[in-house]
């Protein structure tokens, strides 16, 4: 049951993920894209609730492994939902398991280092899942297409050569290195059409709810839009590896963006199978007498009688 269950969320992602060494344009993948496995939005429900049920699962036991962490890298053009695709997706987990760190334009401090510096200090801990709202993926994204931004970055002129070749390396072994240290790395590019942005912005501009959501510089980053897809589509090329693997999510249809998260986060998660730690006899001797202990405490065990109450303890003890 278990294993059918793992092999259907397999299935299911395998499509979705780029194959490493592969040279692919973000062109060639269907923002509305289906699936087999969900045609109806009421299936895409229920599988997103079992998604979201093996989350809280997993998530219990990496945690109480306390031995590896999981990051997952979200990226999307503006409306692309990756803070609605959150909420949702990890709405069943424990809240102390999971961190969500966003980036937005860097500070004066954040451009006076490297510019993986902020991207390293907001990593998760072992036993954590952490999401990365924007990513070090911005590093070859949305500096590439305004290179003024790079121009604030202060790089010396040697490390401005062959500079995105270089950086698509550099993350590469940073996310390497990051799991051969334990951290599993996932991507996901909630993959938006163009039409699709368009009926959202419009719906933040007419919708007063949704107000705070717009800025009048989505519309000029619209304007990029051949830019990013050209920008999106190299960094796919070069960054997808069979350690870190990118996965482009249909995103037109929310629904289908959510499950397919939830189906790749769960995916790695089950690669990783945590465990609960298994105790030694020593300690579940220990346990045992621990619990003779508690036992012989209770009301009807005699144990107010037979054991004085320590003086710290005493107050509001039902007597
Ligand atoms: P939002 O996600 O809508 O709150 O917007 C965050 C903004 O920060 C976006 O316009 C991003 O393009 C921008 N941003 C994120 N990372 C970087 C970066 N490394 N350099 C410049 N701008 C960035
Ligand atoms: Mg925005």
């Amino acid at each position: 049951m278990a294993d059918q269950r793992a092999r259907r969320i397999s299935e299911f992602i395998e499509p979705l993920r780029v194959r490493p060494g592969r040279s692919v344009n973000l062109r060639d993948f269907d923002p509305r894209r289906h699936s087999k496995a969900v045609r109806k939005k009421k299936q895409g429900r229920e599988l997103l609730q079992t998604g979201i049920a093996m989350l809280a699962d997993y998530q219990a036991r990496l945690a109480a492994q306390d031995t590896y962490g999981v990051l997952l890298c979200l990226q999307a053009l503006d409306a692309g939902g990756k803070d609605g695709t959150i909420r949702h997706v990890m709405s069943g987990v424990n809240p102390q398991g999971v961190h969500v760190a966003g980036f937005k334009v860097p500070s004066v401090e954040e451009l006076d280092h490297d510019y993986l510096w902020r991207y390293a200090a907001r990593l998760p801990a072992r036993g954590d899942i952490g999401i990365f709202n924007r990513s070090h993926y911005e590093e070859v994204l949305v500096v590439r297409v305004h290179p003024e931004l790079l121009d604030r970055q202060k790089l010396p002129p040697e490390s401005r050569k062959k500079i995105w070749h270089r950086r698509y390396r550099e993350i590469n072994d940073w996310e390497h290195y990051l799991v051969d240290n334990g951290f599993r790395v996932v991507k996901v590019f909630l993959n938006l059409s163009y039409e699709e942005q368009r009926q959202r912005f419009l719906r933040r501009i007419d919708v007063p709810e949704r107000n705070w959501k717009f800025s009048a510089a989505d519309v000029m980053e619209r304007r990029r839009w051949n830019d990013y897809q050209d920008a999106f589509s190299e960094m796919l090329s070069h960054t997808s590896t069979s350690w870190a693997p990118w996965y482009v999510v249909p995103a037109d249809r929310k629904w289908m963006g959510r499950i397919c998260t939830a189906a790749i986060l769960v995916h790695t998660l089950i690669e990783l199978d945590p465990q609960f730690p298994t105790v030694s006899d020593e300690a579940r001797a220990r346990l045992a007498d621990a619990r003779t202990e508690l036992m012989a405490q209770a009301p009807d065990a005699g144990g107010h009688r037979n054991h004085r109450v320590p003086a710290g303890a005493r107050h509001g003890a039902a007597v």
